[in-house]
């Protein structure tokens, strides 16, 4: 049945898809590898980018940790100079504090002694005269030394340069540094100091102060300069004179110089300090630069692998469009998606070249597809309203609907709807199906009219078959319609004859009278009477077989079982009486009236019958009994149906036989076609009944259908 439905609606998926899929146009190679190598050189740029700015950044942290190192050292080096300085500023006071108040020999030993004993960079102090020989003299306490008198007197002494220089310049002056052995084996470098002594701008004598280099670094300059780092005194040609040095740890060595310039001698005071190296994290800054920059690489391959991941997923997502793009423009079934508010969110190709209209023209419509045909657009609309409420649901094996082309042209659809359901899960329209079942339906007709036709065959065929049975059935009235006649004509003759005609069963004896006698009218009358009769009886026989073949009505009407049997049975009696079969027929008191097409019935009742009779025409068959019942079905199974039974007492059915029987064309006789039994139960399934056979006991088949009663009892009122 059909029942026009447009509100197919659809959904989410529909708002996806209402944007027409563009197909990909087809990189060529070259493009294709363009594009990989500008992705892959900007990744290259990026990552060179990033490790040659960490790699700058570890450095420059490098650098700066070695100037920090660096500046740290240059300050000790003036610091220690300073220190330096100082110290031999106060101890040059102290020497000419010894001198104050003119002091005699032994105030001068005392106050040397206790000098020398306060600062041990002191080896020695001497007084000399104006001639630099000396006059007095004092030993550190700490260190006494062999000292070489003469050596020390004369004029190419260090000490003699030394005092020459002060008392040119009227100071206290320094003179180089000399090594000076110990008398052990060892030495050490020394500086003397001279400070000229005047009285009244007099040169009165000089006092000479010998230093130990060593102990000026030792004394003088602040332990924790010292500590870390080696501190030494060298020449500007980098002799090195005396070291004070700490052990050396590291490999990288940093270096401080500073002059200490003094009045007649300048010495280099020199640092140097040592640090572990390579090191590749000196300190917090570049641990933490490192670290920063090892999340930076860190981060950039997680990208470089998301990245990857996407360009994966973007292109299996676009190999799945493409697939589905492909799976859509191939299908032959119609597509269309509607949201809730019933607007067409998507149609595919094959629905567009269904219906004419082009997806532009169909995205969008809502209230009255361009497709529903005008006289349905009522019954369309309302069944939409239905279905937008959620108040009906689409049957799963689809309805049928007619649409209707642009061009105005109607045809049937069949349409499958399931709801849309997108990924939350929310009901977002319909999705619908259509299949065009117009040259289904063509096919359905062009099979009717050929099973007519085939059925029209058939009944002609059978006709066939009967002819003989015909001819043999017209010819006793045809006899005896002629006989009468003769008779008749007999009784008309002149008086003149008085033989005596023997007028078959019905003679009479003319008499010589010239008119016909009273009798003789009477005989005449029966005559015509009986030949009126006879020739109604070939006209019923000849009628029987025309109604059979001619009858094209094909309605189905509700009618009484024992009415199809009475209408075939004058045809069924005519082989049996040929076959010397007895017919017997019963019908249950009390049917209902079948509803069926009469003429395909009586066929199938008369096909049934033949076979029936045929199979028991054997000569080893003595008892031939053609049984044909009308019951109603058993309680319980298919109420509302009326069984028909025909029963024979033939051959019975092999195995072999069954299996091929309602295979059309298939016969085991001579002068049989085999369309019979396969048109019978095309017939009686069109009906929506069942045709079926069983073997008869004690022999013989029993052929069963059914058909439905007229007014089934469920509908009755
Ligand atoms: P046809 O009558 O032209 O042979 P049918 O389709 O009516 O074609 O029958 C097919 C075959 O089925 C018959 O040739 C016959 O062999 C077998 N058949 C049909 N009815 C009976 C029956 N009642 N008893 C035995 N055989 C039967």
């Amino acid at each position: 049945m059909n029942s026009p439905t447009p509100d197919d609606s659809t959904t989410g998926l529909g708002t996806a898809l209402a944007a027409p899929l563009q197909p990909r146009p087809r990189r060529t190679l070259l493009q294709r590898w363009r594009g990989a190598w500008r992705r892959w050189s900007l990744w290259t740029a990026l990552v060179g980018l990033v490790v040659s700015m960490l790699a700058t950044l570890v450095w420059l942290a490098g650098r700066y940790e070695e100037s920090q190192v660096q500046t740290q050292l240059e300050r000790d080096a003036a610091d220690a100079v300073v220190d330096i300085r100082v110290s031999l500023s106060r101890t040059l006071q102290n020497l000419q504090a010894l001198h104050a108040n003119d002091p005699g020999e032994l105030a001068w030993e005392v106050g040397a002694a206790d000098l020398l004993r306060n600062h041990r960079e002191l080896i020695r102090i001497e007084w000399r005269d104006t001639s630099l020989r000396v006059r007095d003299h004092q030993q550190s306490p700490y260190r006494p030394l062999a000292w070489d008198r003469r050596l020390r007197e004369s004029g190419q002494s260090d000490a003699a340069i030394a005092c020459a220089n002060a008392r040119r310049l009227s100071s206290p002056a320094y003179s180089s540094s000399y090594f000076q052995p110990h008398g052990d084996g060892l030495g050490s470098e020394m500086m003397d100091l001279c400070l000229p002594l005047t009285t009244g701008g007099k040169v009165t004598g000089f006092v000479v102060a010998t230093f130990s280099l060593r102990e000026i670094l030792l004394n003088l300059v602040a332990p924790n300069l010292t500590r870390r780092q080696e501190a030494s005194f060298i020449e500007p040609d980098g002799t090195r004179l005396a070291v004070l040095g700490a052990a050396r740890k590291g490999s990288r060595m940093f270096t401080s110089q500073h002059l200490l310039d003094m009045p007649g001698s300048t010495l280099v005071l020199r640092m140097d300090t040592w640090h572990a190296a390579p090191s590749l994290f000196p300190n917090v800054l570049t641990a933490l630069v490192t670290a920063m920059s090892i999340a930076l690489v860190t981060v950039m391959a997680v990208l470089v692998r998301d990245n990857r991941r996407r360009l994966r997923a973007e292109r299996d997502l676009a190999d799945a469009l493409a697939f589905r793009k492909a799976m859509e423009d191939s299908l032959v079934t119609g597509l269309r998606a509607r949201d809730l508010q019933g607007r067409i969110t998507y149609v595919n190709p094959a629905f567009c070249a269904m219906v004419g209209f082009s997806a532009a023209e169909l995205l969008g419509q809502s209230v009255t597809a361009p497709y529903w045909p005008p006289e349905l657009v009522d019954e369309y609309r309302a069944r939409q309203a239905v279905r937008l409420s959620g108040g009906e649901v689409p049957p799963r094996e689809g309805f049928e609907s007619v649409f209707m082309r642009k061009d105005g042209t109607r045809f049937p659809v069949l349409i499958i709807e399931a709801p849309l359901i997108n990924a939350q899960g929310q009901h977002t329209g319909w999705m619908s199906a259509f299949l065009d079942i117009s040259e289904q339906r063509r096919i359905e007709e062009l099979s009717r009219a050929s099973q007519e036709r085939l059925q029209a065959t058939a009944r002609l065929a059978t006709v066939g078959e009967m002819a003989s049975l015909l001819s043999h059935e017209l010819n006793q009235p045809l006899a005896a319609i002629s006989s009468y006649a003769t008779g008749s004509i007999n009784l008309l003759e002149p008086a003149s004859s008085t033989a005596a005609a023997d007028a078959g069963d019905t003679a009479s004896a003319p008499t010589t009278t010239a008119a016909p006698s009273a009798h003789d009218v009477e005989g005449v009358r029966m005559a015509l009477t009986q030949i009126a009769r006879q020739a109604e009886r070939a006209g019923k026989v000849i009628k029987s077989v025309h109604d059979f073949v001619r009858r094209r009505d094909q309605a189905r009407e509700s009618l009484p079982a024992q009415q199809l049997l009475d209408a075939i049975l004058p045809l069924v009696s005519l082989q049996a009486r040929k076959l010397r079969v007895r017919v017997q027929t019963h019908v249950e008191s009390g049917l209902p009236p079948v509803l069926c097409d009469r003429t395909m019935v009586e066929q199938v009742l008369l096909n049934l019958a033949r076979n029936a009779m045929q199979a028991m025409d054997h000569p080893d068959i003595h008892q031939r009994v053609l049984d044909i019942r009308v019951l109603k079905t058993a309680t319980g199974q298919r109420t509302g149906w009326i069984k028909f039974t025909v029963t024979d007492l033939g051959t019975g059915i092999d195995s072999d036989v069954a299996a091929k029987l309602f295979t059309p064309f298939y016969t085991t006789r001579s002068e049989g076609m085999g369309l019979g039994l396969s048109m019978c139960r095309t017939v009686i399934e069109q009906h929506g009944g069942f045709l079926g056979f069983a073997a008869n006991e004690p022999r013989g088949t029993v052929f069963t259908f059914t058909l439905p009663v007229a007014t089934p009892p469920a509908q009755s009122p």
